[in-house]
C-alpha cells in the first residue's frame, strides 16, 4: 500500500469536511495541551457537536487547572451536563486538574507514561495530547482509526491497544498524528460503521475492504 498516495487522496478528501473537535479547539484556543486535554475527556461517549459547545462555554469561564479546581461542581456540573455522565466527567476534570497542580505544578506532562499515570487519562487521550497539544509523535487510536486501518488490510487487530501498536509499525513516524486527523472525518463521512460507501470512496482501489459486509 503507497502510505504517501493514500494520506494524501484523504487530506484532499476531507478538506471540506467538518474538523474533529480538537482541530476546532486548537483553531479557536491554540495549542493549550490543557484545554486540549479537558476537551478530550469531555469528548468520551459524546458527540464531537455536543462537546465543542460545551468546551466553548467552559473555557469561557476557565483556562488553567488551578480555575477548574477552583470551580463550584454543582456549577461544573450543569455545564458539562450535555456531553453525558456528567457527574463523572465533573469529578474527573476537577481530579485531574488537582493531580496536574500537585504532581506537576499545573503544567500538563509531555511524556506518555507521565500522561498515562494521572487518574483518568487512557491512551487514547495521552496520544492525542501528545500530538495535538505538544507536536510529538503519537497515534490516538479511537473507533475510526481501529475500524477504518483493519478495513484497509493495512493491519490485522482485535482491540485498540493492537492497533496502536502494529500502525507504529507500518505508519512512517511524519504521518501519525494526520493519520487520526483524517480517518476520524473518513470514519464520521464515507467509511462509516455500519453500511460504508464504498461506491463513492476515492481509496476504494487500495482497500482491501476486510470484513466488510453490507455497503453503498
Ligand atoms: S472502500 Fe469502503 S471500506 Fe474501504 S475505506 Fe472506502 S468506504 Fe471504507
Amino acid at each position: 500500500m503507497d502510505i504517501d498516495k493514500l494520506i494524501c487522496t484523504l487530506k484532499k478528501s476531507t478538506a471540506l469536511f467538518t474538523p474533529p473537535l480538537i482541530d476546532i479547539i486548537v483553531a479557536e484556543c491554540g495549542h493549550d495541551p490543557f484545554l486540549i486535554l479537558i476537551a478530550c475527556l469531555l469528548s468520551l461517549r459524546a458527540k464531537d457537536t455536543t462537546t465543542i459547545h460545551v468546551c466553548r462555554v467552559l473555557f469561557g469561564t476557565i483556562r488553567t487547572p488551578a480555575q477548574l479546581c477552583a470551580m463550584d461542581r454543582h456549577e461544573l456540573e450543569v455545564i458539562v451536563f450535555k456531553t453525558g455522565f456528567y457527574k463523572n466527567k465533573a469529578e474527573v476534570l476537577q481530579s485531574v486538574s488537582a493531580e496536574l497542580l500537585a504532581r506537576f505544578a499545573g503544567k500538563v506532562p509531555d511524556t506518555y507514561d507521565e500522561l498515562i499515570s494521572i487518574k483518568g487519562i487512557g491512551p487514547k487521550t495521552a496520544n492525542l495530547v501528545l500530538g495535538s497539544g505538544f507536536n510529538k509523535p503519537a497515534i490516538c487510536v479511537d473507533t475510526h482509526v481501529h475500524r477504518i486501518s483493519n478495513r484497509l488490510g493495512l493491519i490485522k487487530t482485535a482491540t485498540v491497544e493492537e492497533t496502536e501498536r502494529a500502525l507504529k509499525a507500518v505508519l512512517p513516524q511524519k504521518h501519525w498524528i494526520t493519520w487520526n486527523n483524517v480517518l476520524v472525518m473518513w470514519g464520521q463521512n464515507i467509511c462509516v460503521p455500519i453500511s460504508p460507501k464504498c461506491s463513492q470512496c476515492p481509496i476504494a482501489d487500495q482497500c482491501k475492504r476486510v470484513g466488510v459486509g453490507k455497503h453503498r
